[in-house]
């Protein structure tokens, strides 16, 4: 048993490592460098609700993790997800709001819950239920490689997630098993919503945020968006970059939270940029999906 626990990945650096992107790594980094480099402070103080998402945080990558929110709490109110996502819908958005959440539900989300704990952040964890508590290591070792080209990383159990809860974070639901929505019958679709959030209910009481597969909106279809909401669930998130700015009230069926991947070890120049960029580009038009009949 022991040795079967170590043949987990622990660091962020074996998962790059496994992933075969050491130069396309650099290339990528030494490009956001150079464009992050003439404005390295967020001075825009434009009335604002902004959404980071990561999928983890490794061992090696704590320090940078922690460093990320300190200086982001300089130039920005972390507010809980569903606070932002009240604040998107009711158009009462008087300063820059930041909300962090993370998908996938890993192990290691217990370590990225810590520490937004420590710092008084609370966050919203976005889990696929049925791979919560899953222990068998070749069904772990098969989801995380073609699901999500990572090696093998443990998953969180439900006693995990309840201390994510105990420490004043949110559960939400992320499909049962991680597959991609578009492609899928709506029917199956429909089910997999039903049965995720009742799964959550039953472990975490009611939950009201669901964020889809892979984030896209090729991901995804204004049908889908439907049963998202037909089934319960207030909020529905994207991984579409963006950053949502607006006076007025919202229709609640509509709206797509947008979010900004980050990854815990980028430097907070590098986050900066991404932050800058969207608001420059945001207007009341990011708010919704962009889906002609929804
Ligand atoms: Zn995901």
């Amino acid at each position: 048993m022991i040795e079967r626990m170590t043949e987990f990945t622990e660091t962020y650096n074996a998962v790059k490592q496994f992933q075969g992107k050491g130069f396309r790594h650099y290339l990528r980094w030494t490009a956001l460098s150079a464009l992050s480099f003439p404005e390295p402070f967020i001075k825009n103080t434009r009335p604002r609700v902004q959404f980071l998402y990561i999928h983890h945080v490794f061992k090696d990558e704590e320090n940078s993790f922690r460093k990320m929110l300190q200086a982001l709490s300089r130039e920005y109110s972390f507010v809980s997800y569903s606070e932002a996502v009240n604040k998107v819908f009711t158009g009462k958005i008087d300063r820059p709001y930041l909300s962090i959440s993370s998908d996938d539900g890993f192990q290691n989300n217990l370590t990225a819950g810590r520490i937004l704990g420590d710092m008084g952040i609370s966050g919203c964890f976005f889990l696929n239920p049925g791979l919560i508590s899953e222990t068998n290591f070749q069904q772990i070792k098969q989801h995380c490689f073609e699901k999500l080209e990572f090696p093998p990383v443990a998953f969180l159990n439900w006693q995990e997630v309840e201390l994510l809860q105990e420490m004043g974070h949110e559960i939400g639901g992320h499909t049962l098993y991680h597959e991609r929505v578009l492609g899928r019958s709506m029917q199956d679709f429909a089910y997999d919503c039903e049965k995720s959030r009742e799964q959550i209910t039953h472990y975490c009481g009611e939950t009201k945020h669901f964020s889809f597969p892979y984030g896209r909106f090729t991901d995804f279809s204004q049908e889908a968006a439907q049963i998202v909401f037909k089934s319960g669930y207030e909020s529905c998130a994207s991984a579409e970059r963006g950053c949502h700015v607006g006076t007025t009230p919202l229709d609640l069926n509509k709206v797509c939270i947008r979010r900004d991947h980050v990854l815990p070890e980028w430097p907070i120049s590098h986050v900066r940029y991404f932050l800058n960029q969207n608001i420059r580009k945001a207007g009341p038009s990011g708010n919704v999906f962009p889906y002609p009949n929804l």
